[in-house]
């Protein structure tokens, strides 16, 4: 007999993770599939060769690009925790704007079936769950929120409140990034984050990244009625005969076939591998894949316009924690030409370079590490739009294969020339090394980092395949809770939105059960069995809900 839970949720990534916590208290028998392991906790967490250089933790195998057939590794991981064990835990609420239509260079971003005051409360409980950090009204775009947000902003070292101060000279207005690490800087003592340099892009050794694991799987699975299992990829839902439920979760568990049960299933696997999830479901029912009746099932891939930006600096920049500043005046126009009529895009510090990465920028760079001293290191985000043809297929033998073409290269191009423009007006001088100004570029088919949209939600089953709950419209108990069901990209960081999203889904599937107000008392039982870090958990979490 295939084992049975009241709901299983397929991925314990930043949508997953969510359901899971948000569902925990319920008291509903919760199974969480997890294909990956625990990512070791092991000082090569924090070491720039072991994760750039020697790829330690990269476990994603190959993908195929469908424009010509090249086998490529995607910035994607399979751990519990999921991409957010590496990302850079900038956390930033849409603006009210992105949920309306907006027309840019390549087309029109479409509107969203629900407006930002639909999210707004999920975003102010998102906002607490991953204890972020800033500072309201300082981003001219900022949208309404509850109240403050629940930690204080960041400070800037020193070099970053230069630059602070030369771009308000210039005219911007940087503000504090939101972001999700667990830093107290009024107790240093106290603080679980001890502000390193190996943040962005690596996985917290101490635990004081406001991850999925850290910040919901972990404190979900004190519950009883809760259970993680990884190294459980699943490969295929089936379904009854009326093909309207799914009957039959399989999965591979190293390499031996195991099968669930559940009232409700939730897909959280990541917005590529959870559309190949339900292609490679087709059956009698569901011949174009499951739920895929409109055909749109794996279209509409977008990834962002995702690029760096390196500035070498006259003068060394000594920063450890650089990710305190973002800059969104060109987030709807250009300040600096009336005449533009489009957006461009968001800028938001990168984690700092060093020596390692400096070599990938710069390979003919004798002394990276040299060079890194006086870098200046930027994240450039313009929009991509939802094309039909941008998509993701699965092969015959189960790999995906993406389709992607960007859009809006204008727009990217504009957005690095003002930002090197002003940098040229406020100390980047060329005159530091020569032929070393800047140095980075734009992020290739691999940078699947914030990819979103293969399977979008709307009313009209026609054209889109979830609901306005993220249910699917042709299967009744299955509901997706990653960034597959965004209509547009938008040009901030997805992840608090995915957590925001999937909160609301979550109060969906309570109120199925007959339960109301899922994860409306986020108190989380003690420790029921050793923990990687119970001490560090246990305060941060006590942090979160006192
Ligand atoms: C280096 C880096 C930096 C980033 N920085 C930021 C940032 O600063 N701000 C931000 O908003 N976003 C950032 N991101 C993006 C962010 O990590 C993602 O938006 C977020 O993790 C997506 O959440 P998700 O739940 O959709 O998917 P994921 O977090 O990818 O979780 C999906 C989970 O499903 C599992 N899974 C996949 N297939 C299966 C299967 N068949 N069966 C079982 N399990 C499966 C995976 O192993 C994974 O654990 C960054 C990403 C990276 C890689
Ligand atoms: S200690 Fe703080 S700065 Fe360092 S990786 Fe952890 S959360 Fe990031």
């Amino acid at each position: 007999m295939p084992e049975h839970a009241d709901v299983v949720v397929i991925g314990s990534g930043a949508g997953g993770g969510a359901v899971t916590w948000a569902l925990a208290p319920t008291g509903k028998k919760i199974l969480l599939l997890e294909r990956g392991d625990r990512l070791p906790r092991e000082v090569q967490n924090w070491d720039p060769q072991a994760l750039w250089a020697d790829k330690r933790y990269s476990n994603s195998g190959q993908w195929t690009d469908g424009a010509d057939g090249r086998r490529f590794t995607p910035k994607q991981h399979y751990y519990v925790g999921g991409n957010t064990k590496f990302y850079g835990a900038i956390l930033y609420r849409f603006r009210e704007r992105d949920f309306g239509a907006v027309q840019h260079v390549d087309g029109v971003s479409p509107a969203w079936p629900i407006s930002y005051a639909d999210l707004a409360p999920y975003y102010d409980r998102a906002e607490q769950l991953y204890q972020v950090h800033g500072k309201r009204g300082e981003d001219p775009d900022d949208p309404p929120a509850a109240g403050p947000y629940p930690w204080p902003a960041i400070s800037d070292e020193p070099r970053i409140a230069q630059l602070r101060a030369d771009l308000i000279g210039a005219g911007l207005h940087p503000f504090s990034l939101p972001n999700g690490i667990l830093l107290d800087e009024a107790n240093p003592h106290l603080s679980a984050c001890i502000r390193c340099a190996t943040c962005d892009g690596y996985p917290c050794l101490v635990n004081a990244k406001a991850d999925a694991q850290v910040m919901t799987v972990e404190p979900a699975l004190r519950y009883p009625n809760v259970t993680l299992r990884t190294r459980a990829r699943v490969v295929r839902l089936e379904t009854d005969p009326s093909g309207r439920n799914v009957s039959r979760i399989v999965v591979d568990r190293d390499g031996d076939r195991e099968e669930y049960t559940a009232d409700v299933v939730v897909l959280a696997a990541g917005a590529i591998n959870s559309a190949a999830l339900l292609l490679a479901s087709a059956d009698d029912r569901h011949p174009a894949g499951l739920g895929n009746g409109s055909g749109h099932v794996g279209r509409h891939l977008m990834l962002h316009n995702n690029s760096g930006l390196v500035a070498f600096s006259k003068t060394p920049n000594p920063t450890r924690f650089q990710k305190t500043l973002g800059v969104n005046d060109f987030y709807w126009s250009d300040p600096f030409d009336p005449d533009w009529e489009y957006p461009v895009g968001s800028i938001q510090m990168n984690g700092k370079s060093e020596a390692v990465l400096i070599g990938f920028d710069v390979p003919d760079e004798r002394d990276p590490a040299e060079l890194a001293r006086h870098s200046i290191d930027f994240w450039l985000t313009t929009e991509d739009l939802p094309l039909t043809e941008n998509r993701v297929t699965v092969d015959r033998d189960g790999g995906i294969r993406l389709f992607y073409r960007r859009t809006n290269a204008a727009e990217v191009a504009r957005l690095r020339m003002r930002l090197q423009g002003l940098l040229d007006s406020i100390r980047c001088e060329q005159d530091v090394y020569p032929n070393r100004q800047y140095a980075g570029g734009q992020l290739g088919i691999g940078g699947v980092a914030h990819q979103n949209g293969t399977i979008r939600f709307g009313p009209d089953p026609a054209t889109a395949p979830l609901d306005l709950d993220c249910r699917l419209h042709e299967v009744d108990n299955l509901y997706v809770a990653d960034s597959s069901f965004f209509v547009s990209s938008t040009a901030v960081n997805p992840t608090l939105t995915i957590i925001a999203n999937a909160m609301r889904v979550a109060d969906t599937i309570a109120g199925r059960f007959g339960l109301s107000a899922a994860g409306a008392d986020p108190a989380v039982p003690a420790p029921r069995r050793a923990e990687p870090a119970p001490g560090t958990v246990a305060s941060v979490s006590g942090r979160a809900t006192g």
